[in-house]
């Protein structure tokens, strides 16, 4: 299979938040991921890297305070994750979330044939993996907060456009959306949620505490 271009990219000021380390760990999660797939965004984040190193240095030691050496050390933490390794079939540094294949993943069913698998529930932030199968559509929702999806197989798409593997979708408050999985393959996405999402079918609001979506 040809590599497809990647389209949808992380913007300037969220790559800019994580170089500086203060993203939760889910939304660096998404955005790692995506830059292990992504020469280009993986070139801007590291001038960000240059540009705060450099800060860094310029420093003098009693100007750095507690909370500078705690986003060194999220920095560090984030470096040792980023190192591309080779993996099967999901990008190396989501293994230690989620194991070595998307094919063995132990999902819940959310009706409708969708499926998800809560990865990490952060304070701030979930992560989870959400299965849509071909042609089927993900319930509409809007966001009460910022939420990052990123395409792992297969591809989706919705009222802002088409996502393929490797694309992330960044979209916030103002958007409501209705993700539909292509035609022939089953689509699985990373997906990243600032706050509990709201559906705007009953229904699906009705689970929202059972699932904890
Ligand atoms: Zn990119
Ligand atoms: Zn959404």
């Amino acid at each position: 299979m040809t590599p497809q271009p990647i389209i949808h990219h992380i913007d300037d000021a969220l790559l800019m938040a994580y170089s500086a380390g203060t993203l939760p760990e889910a939304f660096s999660l998404a955005i790692a991921t995506h830059i292990s797939m992504c020469d280009e965004c993986r070139a801007t984040l590291e001038s960000f890297d240059a540009v705060g190193g450099q800060v860094m240095e310029d420093q003098s030691p009693v100007t750095m305070h507690d909370d500078a050496f705690a986003k060194t050390m999220a920095m560090v933490g984030k470096q040792s994750i980023q190192r591309p390794k080779p993996a099967n079939d999901i990008p190396s540094v989501l293994v230690g979330y989620i194991g070595g294949s998307l094919d063995d993943v132990e999902w819940r069913a959310l009706g409708g044939g969708i499926k998800q698998k809560i990865i990490l529930a952060g304070r701030d932030a979930t992560a989870r993996l959400l299965y849509i199968p071909a042609g089927q559509s993900a319930p509409d929702h809007g966001h009460s907060g910022m939420e990052l999806t990123l395409v792992l197989r297969g591809a989706f798409k919705d009222e802002s456009g088409h996502y393929r593997a490797g694309d992330i979708e960044i979209t916030d408050d103002s958007v409501e959306h209705t993700p539909v999985a292509d035609e022939g393959e089953d689509c699985i996405c990373l997906a990243v949620t600032e706050a509990p999402i709201r559906f705007t079918s009953i229904f699906y609001r009705a689970l929202q505490p059972f699932f904890k979506i």
